[in-house]
């Protein structure tokens, strides 16, 4: 009597934990409406809710774990994101996180609060399907063969509609289907075109070095040279004999970290990115057949771990590979500025790309106490008695409400006053700006909800508001150095420019033809920029899917809060 109370029970814990997610399917029902995608959701819904019913039903013991932990930690990965950042979970959403799974730890912290929801609801299905089963009056192989069937047909469906469909399904399915998506396309594309671009090189000697600084989710308007509510950059008054090109609001490449810096590695007009990426040569190769030292800081990763889509055979390419797990997160930006300052100082030609720690997620502990400037900030991960007026003591203290966004936006603020304005004072102080041209932009923006819209995501949302694309876009030079007018392109390009820009006026520093670079791609930062102000939101376009462009209206740019804070 026990064990068929328990065989019945599972089913129960079942149909519960599908109804836990009842307000998707509504709200799914209603956005299609009476047709025939309804009764194609209707019927998909019922073959995949069916076979969790037939996957808890499986005999074989070890299988059924297997299936109970796949399933639930598919349903905590989709619900966490959909809950998180209340924008469907599609095939791009999952590419991004698998390029991303670097950021797994910070991505914790961040959707915390979501998680303790999701976690005890895939928990819920885990026990559901391992409870002991008892025989079935059906025959098994259908136990199996549902579950991995309905995979397929969602798999073959979301193939056939470039990645999309599966919302308000039941949660583990979509996961599952877009990882044997993923297995399939990565076995057919492993062999990746070698098409090396020609671009020849006028025959001279570069005497400088040329730096590409890329920050972290640095959004463009919390900066003081863009923006008059903006935060102290380092950037406003450089030093006698710095000149600093100030480019305005531009926009980034993609709204995401992976696409962002694979393209600014390897160059790529709004047309051929993919060509280009596919083509694999990269700025190191350019760099080094222009007789330069090349040279990467990573103040992200630590242990060799490559980000960012870098593989083995491009790191080969670098001739000083620079990661910091010796210094401390908080510190690590500093630490490069002082250290860029003697690679510019050192008389040796180098092309330095740096990944900076930047203002990514959490941005609780990214500052000392020396810069806190802005209150309410987040509560403090070490420090949570100290100068914190924080009532929440949650596990990230941070759950999407209007009152932590407006903490959260006090903390990135202290964040840019060390991560940014310390930097560049350091960094401005010492450098000799007449044997450098530095370019810095930030990957991509944030939006931190300063409308009021839900969620707490920043970025790489698979439907964006425009400031996850909006960037700060900067040329440092000395004032005797003139290696192109980047102040009388500013007339032209100011509010204009995009980091597809940035690549081509890397080439062009480094003595290549202006024709083959332009052909190749794309206008320079100097040049005149006639593209509209666009970043991509749909970057690995795959599936038969296109590149989707998002426009920033620079006469919509949401302005940083005030009421924030009281005055610093
Ligand atoms: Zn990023």
């Amino acid at each position: 009597m026990n064990k068929l109370l328990t065989s019945k029970f599972k089913y129960v814990l079942i149909a519960v934990y599908l109804l836990c997610d009842y307000q998707a399917v509504l709200a799914r029902i209603e956005s299609l409406g009476i047709g025939i995608n309804l009764l194609i959701f209707l019927v998909l819904y019922a073959v995949t809710a069916a076979s969790l019913f037939l996957v808890a039903a499986i005999r074989n013991t070890p299988l059924r774990l297997g299936f109970a932990a796949l399933f639930c930690a598919g349903s905590i990965f989709i619900q966490a994101y959909e809950w998180g950042t209340r924008q469907p979970f599609t095939y791009s959403a999952f590419l991004t996180m698998i390029d991303s799974r670097g950021d797994i730890a910070d991505a914790v912290y961040q959707y915390g609060d979501v998680l303790w929801l999701a976690v005890p609801i895939g928990l819920l299905l885990f026990v559901a399907i391992a409870l002991p089963s008892r025989s079935v009056r059906w025959p098994q192989w259908l136990n199996i063969a549902g579950p991995v069937g309905s995979v397929a047909l969602l798999s073959a469906l979301l193939f056939v509609r470039g990645g999309e469909g599966a919302t308000a399904l039941p949660a583990p399915f979509a996961p599952t289907a877009f990882t044997a998506l993923y297995a399939g396309t990565s076995l057919t594309s492993a062999a990746r075109a070698k098409e090396a671009v020609d671009i020849p090189r006028a025959d001279i000697q570069i005497k400088r070095d040329i730096v590409l600084i890329v920050d972290e989710s640095v959004s463009a308007q919390y900066l003081d040279i863009n923006h008059a509510d903006g935060v102290a950059s380092g950037l406003a008054s450089p030093p006698p004999g710095v000149a600093v090109a100030n480019y305005g609001y531009a926009a980034a490449i993609h709204n995401c970290s992976v696409g962002a810096n694979a393209t600014l590695r390897y160059g790529g007009t709004r047309g051929n990115y993919k060509q280009m990426w596919a083509g694999g040569v990269s700025i190191w190769d350019y760099a080094k057949r222009a007789g330069m030292r090349t040279v990467y800081y990573d103040a992200q990763r630590t242990d060799g771990a490559l980000q960012n889509l870098m593989t083995n055979e491009e790191k080969a390419r670098i001739d000083q590979f620079v990661q910091l797990g010796e210094v401390p997160i908080v510190e690590r930006d500093v630490t490069i500025a002082a250290r860029l300052a003697d690679h510019i100082n050192n008389g040796q030609p180098e092309f330095i790309y740096v990944n900076k720690v930047g203002a990514h997620f959490p941005v609780h502990d990214r500052y000392p106490d020396s810069a806190i400037l802005y209150r309410p900030f987040l509560p403090r991960g070490h420090h949570a008695d100290q100068d914190d007026t924080g009532e929440r003591d949650g596990f990230a203290g941070f759950d999407g409400k209007a009152q932590s966004w407006r903490r959260y936006r006090n903390s990135y603020r202290n964040t840019l006053l060390w991560n940014v304005s310390e930097f560049f004072d350091r960094l401005l102080g010492k450098a000799d700006f007449d044997n450098a041209t530095l370019i810095y932009t930030s990957d991509h923006g944030q939006d931190l909800h300063e409308r009021g819209d839900p969620g707490i995501g920043t970025h790489c949302g698979t439907r964006p508001e425009q400031e996850e694309g909006l960037v700060p876009l900067v040329v440092i030079e000395g004032k005797g150095a003139k290696s192109h007018d980047w102040q009388g392109s500013l007339e032209t390009n100011r509010n204009r420019a995009s980091n597809y820009n940035i690549f081509p006026a890397l080439l062009r520093l480094m003595g290549y033809t202006p024709g083959a670079v332009r052909k190749h791609y794309g206008t320079a930062l100097f040049e005149t920029i006639e593209e509209p102000l666009t970043f991509n939101t749909e970057y690995y376009a795959q599936l038969g899917r296109e590149p989707v462009w998002k426009e920033i209206d620079i006469d919509r740019i949401v302005d940083p809060p005030t009421s924030d804070y009281t005055k610093p």
